[in-house]
């Protein structure tokens, strides 16, 4: 990195300043303890992969509570799990952290291990996540650069794009002497989540500032790294509630697909120029069963999935039996209410679920 380098004090202070400014503030998480479980820490960076803080402590420690060890988390159900993760999006988290919980247990003895290449071997623990546990429950010496490390490094050596690993290792690896493996890592994550923000770095606020070259410039923002985003994709669905007298019609989605494992209502995607109401008639006939009641409109929900920005139109039926699956909708099964608000769901399933008023507990017959 000819162009882009430090002098030595820019690069052996900085580390140590950075680490006493985070002593004295950083904030407090269920997962951040004097002593971290490497299995908490585990739990606590796969969480939050593309989720906010405030999202993930409650669901942290209700998982925490059910889930204490990582045997325990190997000893349950994926189904169990991906119920907890419930709120979290992006299941497919959740079935790899279960699936590295039971290759710990029968591989590791239950104990996480703790050099870098063979974290990076287990189920969904990719570079980034290999070296925070590493470093801050290791406290060995391990880059761990996520978007926040990053953004801080490119903006501090004032790094122009294209930029390099090499680069930013280099920056890296010079704050890092004579530091706390864990509270250097935790550091700097911490400076680009509250202070050197995406969109304003705060820099008269910043420890590092009389160092920083990008501040230098008086335009820190121009060293942004900007990661491509996909081109966002509006589809409509629409989804039928679709209940006979001893249930309703769900389906275990593919383990390989959008919301892997979890169950859904039936829905399919409205065609061009359809009408949604349309829609959801073609979609209650290929179920092949005969309606009770005419269709019933129950509400529409927007969200996002990856790259795609949904609108889903909800309605609600009743059937006379249970429907004759054709080949494309053989997947569903009719389940009674009281398994399906057991099951997991994505969140706008689960929530037309609690839209819908199941029949009384007197009536439930088991299917
Ligand atoms: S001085 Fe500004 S740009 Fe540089 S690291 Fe601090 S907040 Fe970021």
């Amino acid at each position: 990195m000819t162009n882009n380098r430090l002098s030595e004090t820019a690069t052996e202070r900085a580390g140590p300043t950075l680490v006493r400014w985070y002593r004295a503030r950083r904030r407090v998480f269920p997962w951040r303890t004097e002593r971290p479980d490497p299995y908490a820490v585990l739990v606590s960076e796969v969480m939050l992969q593309q989720t906010q803080a405030a999202t993930v402590i409650p669901r942290y420690i209700k998982w925490m509570e059910r889930f204490p060890t990582i045997t325990e988390l190997a000893d349950a159900d994926l189904e169990e799990a991906l119920r907890y993760w419930q709120g979290l999006g992006y299941y497919s988290r959740a079935r790899r952290l279960h699936e590295t919980a039971r290759m710990v247990r029968d591989h590791y003895h239950g104990r996480l291990p703790d050099d870098l290449k063979t974290l990076q071997q287990l189920p969904g623990i990719g570079i980034y996540t290999a070296g925070a546990v590493s470093s801050i429950a290791f406290e060995r010496e391990a880059p761990a650069l996520d978007v926040n490390a990053t953004r801080v490094i490119s903006r501090y050596g004032a790094l122009a794009p294209p930029i390099h690993t090499a680069d930013l290792h280099a920056i890296w690896t010079g704050w890092s002497q004579n530091t706390s493996a864990r509270d250097y890592c935790e550091a700097l994550i911490e400076l680009g989540a509250t202070v050197c923000t995406a969109t304003q770095p705060r820099c008269a606020e910043c420890p590092i500032r009389r160092w920083c070259r990008g501040a230098a410039t008086g335009s820190p923002e121009v060293y942004t790294p900007r990661p491509e985003t996909p081109r966002t994709v509006d589809r409509i669905y629409v989804c039928l509630v679709a209940q006979v007298p001893y249930g309703v019609a769900v389906r275990r989605r593919d383990p390989d697909g959008i919301w892997g494992d979890l169950w859904t209502f039936p829905e399919t995607l409205v065609e061009s120029a359809e009408e949604p109401e349309k829609a959801a008639r073609r979609l209650a006939r290929s179920l092949g069963a005969v309606m009770l009641t005419d269709l019933d409109y129950l509400s529409s929900l927007r969200y996002r999935v990856t790259r795609y920005r949904i609108t889903l139109h909800a309605y609600q039926l009743q059937w006379t039996s249970a429907p004759k699956c054709e080949k494309d909708v053989e997947s569903y099964v009719i389940r009674s209410w009281r398994d399906v608000m057991e099951l997991p769901m994505p969140s706008p399933h689960a929530r037309l679920r609690s839209l819908v008023s199941p029949p009384p507990a007197s009536v439930y017959i088991e299917g």
